[in-house]
């Protein structure tokens, strides 16, 4: 079968170097594999996305002479499809509907912090569910969503009973190699974590592993950043009967600092250092293609 590699950024602002060095990578394996390259926009969050990076994606992919493959798929035409595997998750008594705000949560965890409790927090550093949401009985948790904005939660330890050990294994894959390896997952480490959000019928994390079965991905190469949630992944694949890539996390590009690029921070987009005139051979080089 051709491998299938693909590139998923998301437009909520200017690429970076880091994005560069993902989508060269992810090109310069599919073409040594002799196979496809995909572009993905990964737009479901709908205050972020804007049309305006979108754009300069686009753009930018293209001035660093990237060609993909078919077409490209925008997650926002189909969140349908996103809240059906939702949908089943629910009836199968896998998920449960949260009623946190943001504040509510970073209360409670305070509070039990200033009292000694330490709090679980994610690979990310976000706190556990906090609240009682997870024990709420269905028909006040049903009468409640009605009216009141929430998320749906996955219920982390019914989901990892309906998995074996063998079922929670990354397969890592050196691409230098080609040697798989499986690895350890702990998706506990990241709780009950959200597949709808309170805006939006999925999450970063459903959205994903939907649309890798659904493009045919076999290699999952992106940053190191993205490891830990492959662990949730996993999970996912297994309880929608979706089939597992290989992976591969690759380093990140880091500034002068040693700091993370990130479109948070003051990193120079792409378009910045095109227009300060270096050319995509520089980036290229910079970033250490041949
Ligand atoms: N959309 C994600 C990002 O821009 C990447 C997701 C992935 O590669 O799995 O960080």
């Amino acid at each position: 079968m051709q491998p299938v590699f693909r590139f998923a950024p998301s437009p909520n602002g200017y690429l970076h170097l880091g994005h560069a060095a993902s989508a060269l990578l992810n090109s310069d394996l599919a073409r040594r594999a002799g196979g496809r390259l995909l572009l993905r926009i990964e737009d479901i969050d709908p205050i972020r996305s804007l049309p305006v990076y979108e754009a300069a994606l686009h753009e930018d992919l293209a001035w660093l002479g990237l060609a993909f493959d078919g077409s490209v798929r925008r997650q926002s035409e189909h969140l349908a499809t996103y809240a059906a595997a939702l949908d089943g998750l629910e009836q199968r008594g896998l998920t449960y509907r949260c009623f946190c705000s943001r504040a509510g949560t970073a209360r409670r965890v305070a509070a039990a912090e200033a009292a000694g409790t330490a709090w679980l927090r994610d690979p990310d550093g976000a706190p556990h569910h906090a609240g009682p949401c997870r024990e709420l009985p269905p028909d006040i948790a049903a009468a409640r969503a009605a009216a009141e904005p929430h998320a749906v939660r996955l219920a982390m330890a019914r989901a990892l009973a309906e998995c074996s050990a063998a079922e929670r294994v990354v397969p890592d894959w050196d691409p230098a190699t080609g040697t798989v390896t499986p690895l350890h997952a702990d998706p506990s480490a990241w709780g009950d974590v959200i597949l709808g959000r309170r805006d939006v019928r999925t999450s970063y994390h459903l959205s994903v592993v939907i649309d890798d079965a659904l493009q045919g991905v076999s290699h999952v190469v992106r940053g190191a950043d993205l490891a830990a949630a492959t662990a949730v992944h996993r999970v996912l694949q297994r309880l929608l009967d979706l089939p597992t890539p290989l992976y591969h996390h690759h380093p990140l590009v880091l500034d002068e600092d040693g700091a993370k690029l990130s479109k948070s921070r003051s990193s120079p987009a792409l378009r910045d250092l095109r227009a300060a005139g270096l050319t995509p051979a520089a980036i290229r080089a910079r970033l250490g293609f041949g």
